[in-house]
């Protein structure tokens, strides 16, 4: 399995709690483009195998006309290896779909829409500075769900003021287009973003973490009702309608990040490019490679292995932990979680270790008692 990742760095409005990178100036928009196609160029001897899945995301993907995604795709398409299906997910936001766009974006190379809807409650919306309004969130996912096959939309919880009957709502009225996946987070307090600085002004209130526990055991109580796998720690699917792009993330899998700030790897070292257009579009114009490099150590790569196996609900699977580790690594690994197999936190079955699924929602604090530390 191997992805490549675009990173559209522009938004319309910089939401309250972000710390992606983007700009909310769409003036190098060409030239950005530019510089990623010939980044595509400069990189696409870096995955040997077949790719399964192309991701646009940012940003705001949806800023870009269907044209301009197409001729990215297109690229991609002639300088890759392509599996026989290739998921193609873009990430939109409510405000830039309209009949026409999504009517358009329907008939394109894209396969998956992932749309930002975060809440069905202006309150919220407006909390959080989305560029949407509630009205603008139900008439995309009307026109999305009568298009796309295969949709998937975010949601958040632990929004200051959401009550847990709120929160309820949003979930119920998300079933109601019957998407097949649904990724929720809870809201994060990143440091210098606009959320920090109004919480620490005290223009809105603190975000509270047992309000979000409550919501987040709310959403998985009713998407499994529902018939939905709760799969990884964020993300539900139904009739295993998983991720592609993301699932291959969290199982190690290779992939090629293309745009400022896109992150990649591809087994042993992982790369970031720079989180800035301008220095971006100079460095690539000049034929060189505007990125960093680090090469994980061992023990980094089995701690990254356990986390992201562990978010999971197909936890690690022994077998490749063996043929990917030494017998040291492996070893500590069946010793560390012994005790918390039997607390029964962990669950060992059919030759693989998981998170028992009620308590998925602590799996990184489960995880790092597992981290090997040298
Ligand atoms: S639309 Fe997404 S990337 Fe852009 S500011 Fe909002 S959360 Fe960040």
């Amino acid at each position: 399995m191997a992805g490549i990742y675009l990173h559209i760095p522009f938004c319309r409005q910089a939401c309250s709690y972000c710390d992606f990178h983007f700009s909310t100036s769409l003036k190098h928009k060409d030239e950005l483009l530019d510089a990623m196609k010939r980044e595509l160029l400069m990189r696409n001897q870096e995955l040997k195998i077949p790719l399964q899945s192309i991701y646009f995301g940012g940003g705001t993907p949806s800023v870009l006309s269907t044209v301009e995604i197409e001729e990215l795709i297109d690229l991609i398409k002639s300088n890759f290896i392509l599996d026989t299906e290739v998921e193609i997910t873009l990430e939109a936001n409510p405000d830039d779909l309209t009949k026409e766009k999504v009517e358009e974006l329907a008939k394109s190379s894209i396969n998956r829409l992932s749309v930002g809807i975060q809440s069905f409650r202006d309150a919220d919306l407006q909390l959080m500075n989305r560029a949407h309004n509630a009205l603008e969130a139900e008439e995309s996912l009307e026109l999305i769900s009568k298009n796309f096959e295969l949709f998937t939309l975010d949601l958040i919880y632990g929004i200051p003021g959401l009550t847990d009957e709120d929160w309820e709502r949003n979930i119920r009225k998300a079933l109601s287009y019957n998407p097949k996946h649904i990724s929720a987070y809870a809201l994060t307090v990143e440091e210098k973003t606009a959320l920090e600085y109004q919480i620490r002004k005290k223009k809105v209130a603190p975000i509270d973490e047992n309000l979000a526990q409550e919501q987040f055991f709310i959403l998985k109580s009713i998407l499994e009702e529902e018939g939905f796998e709760h799969y990884e720690i964020s993300n539900f699917a139904k009739d295993g309608s998983y991720a592609i792009n993301n699932t291959a993330y969290w199982k190690g899998e290779p992939y090629l990040g293309i745009g400022p700030s896109a992150h990649s790897f591809d087994q042993k070292n992982r790369s970031w490019n720079i989180s800035n257009n301008a220095k971006y579009i100079k460095s690539i114009r000049q034929g060189v490679l505007p990125l960093e490099q680090e090469q994980l150590s061992v023990w980094e790569s089995y701690n990254e292995y356990v986390m992201t196996g562990l978010r999971t609900m197909w936890g690690i699977r022994l077998e490749e932990l063996k043929s990917k580790f030494s017998e040291e690594l492996f070893n500590y690994f069946i010793k560390s979680s012994a005790a918390k197999i039997e607390l029964n936190i962990l669950i060992k079955e059919k030759g693989s270790i998981y998170i028992h699924p009620s308590k998925l929602f602590f799996a990184d604090g489960i995880a790092s008692d597992l981290f090997f530390v040298p």
